[in-house]
């Protein structure tokens, strides 16, 4: 095969994937990819990257609302790709692609603070605060936003993508360790007056200035010692 019958080839490929090529081309397509690996590699990928996020969407059932809007906006685009060929089929391709991030992998919902739980709130010798955080419906948590704002109140959101995602491995209670030194040094020395969890709306008091936290046990104290020389 010639360098210049490929690369046609490949600008077919689309129209010849999309259907909306006519039946001469769709012959010559045929023909070349019957003997060109490559382009029909090619063709191949095409398959994969349209139908893999379909393929994710149907197979999660949540958020059906912003799913059909989704599919009824790719309608449309896929319509006027008919018209316009390569170019929008490219569009529809990154369409889909953004549609996918931002749906599954764009951590932008806050968690409700009903939907998880805060306990075993601790102060360890050098002043750290230690508490656990549990999710109580189980889906992932992808992210933890941290924000300080003017009045000196810190906030840690837990947040998830618009579509969220069972987790696979429920873990339960975690436990983390606040430094609210380093912190205020990470925000220009802004002192922290309170430490709360989730978003400023609907979040959880962790710590508040002059507030006298139970101290941590013997042998959290060696745990979280531990955990600084792994
Ligand atoms: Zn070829």
């Amino acid at each position: 095969m010639t360098k210049i019958q490929c690369s046609v080839i490949r600008d077919l490929l689309p129209l010849y994937y999309d259907g909306v090529c006519s039946d001469e081309t769709k012959k010559l397509v045929e023909e070349h990819i019957a003997s060109c690996n490559e382009c029909k590699t090619e063709l191949e990928s095409l398959n994969v990257a349209i139908e893999i996020p379909m393929l994710e969407i149907q197979n999660r059932n949540q958020d059906q609302k912003v799913i059909r809007s989704m599919a009824y906006s790719l309608k449309k685009l896929r319509k006027k790709a008919l018209y316009k060929g390569v170019g929008i089929t490219a569009m529809v391709g990154l369409f889909i692609f953004c549609g996918y991030y931002a749906l599954f992998l764009w951590n932008i919902q806050s968690v409700d603070s009903e939907n998880f739980k805060i306990s075993d709130i601790f102060q360890l010798n050098n002043g750290h605060i230690v508490y656990s955080v549990d999710f109580l419906d189980e889906y992932d948590v992808l992210r933890v936003k941290y924000s300080l704002v003017e009045d000196g109140n810190f906030y840690m959101i837990p947040l998830r993508p618009i579509v969220k995602q069972k987790t696979e491995h429920p873990i339960g209670d975690v436990q983390e360790e606040f430094i609210l030194q380093a912190q205020q040094e990470n925000w220009n020395n802004q002192e922290i007056h309170a430490l709360y969890y989730g978003s400023p709306d609907d979040a959880v008091l962790i710590w508040e200035k002059g507030m006298e936290l139970p101290k941590a046990s013997a042998e959290m104290e060696r745990k979280w010692d531990m955990s600084r020389f792994k």
